[in-house]
């Protein structure tokens, strides 16, 4: 290994990557040619180990692995935690979506990657970022993040209530983090004509209506986050305090009770849960 030493603190990406081939080097990580997923088999057909244990081979780990520059205190770890996907990944959103200084942006979805797409618009100069939201303790968190306004309508009245806010036409930017149909959708008609849409969410039958971008020139980018090449970016913030995406884990349990965590995320009763080896 050339970058990583005994006794570090590292983040890991949710996926590995020796960020040396075609792929790594144009920054699309989730890519690359050796790469491998956790708790399946790298390039050379070897088991990697399942992302959340007391103990994991890390494959390519100078290509994988971020440090920080020394052992961060305990309070940053939440914060450090959300750099291997949530928060990369709303910052993928919000990048695919061409968000930055002074644009209008709208958030589909308050989970974990929702909010942390917030932060990121707001990190990225948003002049006004709208959460759709319907749930008190999330909206309360997008706010904390930088959400200037929240709507709670969904579907047809969402549509209306966003391009209320934005002259009757959209936002410039829109950041789709659901990943069903419903959710593109909301995204596409609250996205005004010659905006953006970044699509973050994992796609579960939702499909892209072609004709309704080329009549309106709406662009559409995004993809699965290539979270290796966002980490270094973020993390000088995170270390520094002027941001603090640890705020989407409202619970925290031990490892062993990972199941019951996987379970609470998935209906609903936490945004995302922090677990303890
Ligand atoms: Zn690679």
């Amino acid at each position: 290994m050339r970058t990583v030493r005994l006794g570090q603190f590292v983040i890991a990406p949710f996926v590995v990557s020796d960020g040396t081939c075609a792929n790594c080097v144009n920054g699309i990580t989730t890519s690359c040619l050796h790469g491998a997923s956790w708790g399946s088999e790298d390039a050379d057909g070897f088991t990697v180990d399942g992302g959340q244990g007391e103990f994991v081979r890390v494959p390519s780990a100078d290509g994988t692995l971020v440090t920080t520059p020394e052992v961060p205190d305990d309070s940053l770890v939440p914060s450090l935690l959300t750099l291997s996907d949530v928060m990369c990944t709303g910052h993928h959103a919000a990048v695919s979506a061409g968000v930055g200084e002074g644009k209008t942006v709208v958030v589909v979805g308050d989970g974990a990657v929702g909010l942390s797409a917030v932060l990121a618009s707001h990190r990225l100069g948003a002049e006004r970022v709208v959460v759709m939201s319907r749930h008190t303790s999330r909206q309360a968190v997008a706010s904390e993040f930088g959400a200037t306004d929240i709507v709670a309508e969904r579907g047809e009245e969402g549509v209306a209530a966003i391009r209320e806010l934005f002259d009757g036409i959209g936002a410039d930017c829109v950041l789709e983090c659901v990943g069903t149909a419903e959710s593109m959708q909301q995204a596409i008609d609250s996205t005004r004509p010659g905006g953006r849409v970044g699509y973050v969410g994992v796609p579960v039958g939702s499909e892209i209506p072609i004709r309704k971008l080329f009549s309106a020139n709406i662009t559409i980018g995004g993809g699965v986050a290539p979270v290796r090449s966002y980490i270094e970016a973020l993390l000088g913030d995170v270390l520094e305090g002027s941001i603090d995406p640890g705020k989407v884990f409202d619970s925290e349990m031990p490892l062993e009770e990972a199941a019951a965590a996987y379970k609470a995320m998935d209906e609903r009763t936490a945004i995302k849960v922090l677990l303890r080896p």
